[in-house]
């Protein structure tokens, strides 16, 4: 489909809309190289009747997000190719002429692609939540706090550059438009290191995938796990 702005003509649109709308008020920014336009509509937000009742949700290294519906979502592979192509130019850039031409070419090349990374991760966030907040009742997530993840390097790196909290804040907003509840597990809860068919601890360090029960002898995967206890976390009175 296409966008017609007055005096500025017709353009084509990289993903169509869903039927046509007309609007006065337009506003074009320009990010990097790209040129982008957005605009109000008037619309009367439908009802939305989840269909699925509650859902724990581990947030986690390997994959995003593990729900425990044993559904997975993993980052989108185009923002894994950016990140690899991000590092292979900034390395580049280290070894050429300091103010050259052509170190500002690759300059160039990576604040576009930057852009382009933070794109892909907000349109893959926006399009977790959503399916979320419109399919499950009731959601459940770990309430993840800033100094708990930092003082794990591993876990602040991978948690921070995938936008937990912007998870987060896009979780809240939509599970109040659309009549979800959004439930913050408590940041002290094991959810990793509890055995979610007996409640049997034990110590789950990041290398291990998989959950050993010694107690009851269950095997799960070691993100499915920590999902069921955050399923079945309640708030102690
Ligand atoms: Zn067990």
């Amino acid at each position: 489909s296409t966008i017609k702005i007055p005096t500025l003509g017709t353009f084509r649109l990289f993903e169509p809309l869903e039927c046509g709308f007309i609007s006065q008020t337009f506003t074009i920014s320009k990010e990097g190289n790209r040129w982008f336009v957005s605009f109000c509509i008037d619309a009367e937000r439908l009802p939305v009747q989840q269909s699925e009742g509650s859902v724990g949700i581990d947030i986690g290294i390997k994959s995003f997000a593990t729900l425990s519906t044993q559904q997975v979502f993993d980052a989108p592979k185009p923002l894994k190719q950016a990140k690899t192509k991000l590092a292979t130019l900034q390395r580049k850039a280290s070894k050429q002429v300091k103010g050259s031409r052509n170190q500002r070419k690759t300059y160039n090349k990576i604040s576009q692609l930057h852009a382009r990374v933070a794109r892909i991760r907000l349109d893959f966030l926006h399009k977790l939540t959503t399916y979320l907040a419109k399919t499950f009742k009731l959601i459940k997530i770990e309430n993840l706090n800033v100094q708990g993840m930092m003082a794990n390097h591993k876990l602040a790196g991978a948690i921070s550059d995938l936008g937990f909290y912007e998870f987060k804040r896009q979780l809240d907003y939509k599970c109040q438009m659309y009549g979800a509840s959004l439930v913050l597990v408590d940041q002290w809860f094991p959810s990793t290191k509890t055995c979610s068919n007996c409640g049997n601890k034990k110590d789950m360090p990041l290398s291990v995938r998989t959950f050993d029960c010694p107690a009851c002898g269950i095997s799960l995967d070691r993100d499915f796990n920590a999902s069921l206890n955050i399923l079945n976390w309640e708030p102690s009175a």
